[in-house]
């Protein structure tokens, strides 16, 4: 089977869309959200439709849990924080307790997912270095586990020490473990504003990382036109 998992998508249609075409282009089978549907840009309700059409694993992102719930948490920054505004007031009743269903981790065939890490993944902590990802391996019991929330791609390899590296093909050796951070389709902060996810070929073994090209003048232009912060629009260009 070959798996487009993909993250991070917060409410980029355009993007959305080009990393879905892609990866049918790619003989891709089967789909896994990694959650963070909503937040950020200005498609909430229309790229959360596009994923569930997809009857696809999906587990939930802080976005998605901030957007639906009934309270705020505080715990945004201003600019994200009207992003979530804009999203919660995009989304119906029934979308919301979708999202508010939603589990934080899943087994998915023989891999793991998670949006942000396995240690304590309600918490929303941010795997950014070997000590962060150490922590998380120590309750992976699968050899893959898929991840986002940092939206920078990068592949974390524990065999007899830790290795980080970033990758285009990465084959999967016996005897290790990868924490695959498969990045964003939506808001990459890699430098990179190409939409990123991650093909895992569960026959051959190997993980592909892909970075796709999209209407990037299109979402910008629809954050403006729905009112959203200049920001937002501008960070797209520069992968940030
Ligand atoms: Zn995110």
């Amino acid at each position: 089977m070959r798996f487009a998992i993909f993250s991070d998508i917060h409410s980029n249609l355009h993007a959305l869309q080009a990393v879905l075409d892609d990866a049918r282009s790619q003989n891709c089978t089967n789909f896994v959200c990694l959650g963070d549907i909503v937040g950020y840009n200005a498609f909430p309700s229309e790229c959360l439709t596009l994923v569930r059409s997809l009857n696809c694993p999906v587990i939930k992102g802080n976005h998605d849990e901030e957007a639906s719930i009934l309270y705020k948490t505080g715990n945004f920054n201003p600019l994200a924080q009207i992003a979530i505004e804009y999203s919660r007031s995009h989304l119906s009743d029934e979308e919301k307790s979708w999202l508010r269903a939603l589990r934080f981790q899943r087994l998915v065939l023989d891999f793991t997912i998670v949006h942000a890490t396995l240690d304590t993944p309600e918490n929303w902590g941010y795997i950014f270095n070997q000590l962060d990802a150490s922590a998380s391996f120590n309750y992976q019991r699968t050899t893959l586990c898929f991840i986002g929330h940092t939206h920078v791609p990068q592949a974390y390899i524990r065999s007899v020490s830790l290795q980080t590296i970033t990758f285009e093909t990465l084959p999967i050796e016996p005897g290790k473990k990868y924490l695959i951070n498969v990045g964003s389709v939506g808001q990459p902060r890699d430098r990179d504003w190409r939409a990123s996810y991650c093909i895992y070929d569960s026959d051959a073994d190997s993980l592909h990382l892909r970075r796709v090209e999209y209407d990037l003048p299109a979402a910008q232009q629809s954050i403006r036109d729905a009112g959203l912060p200049e920001n937002l629009a501008a960070r797209l260009a520069l992968g940030k």
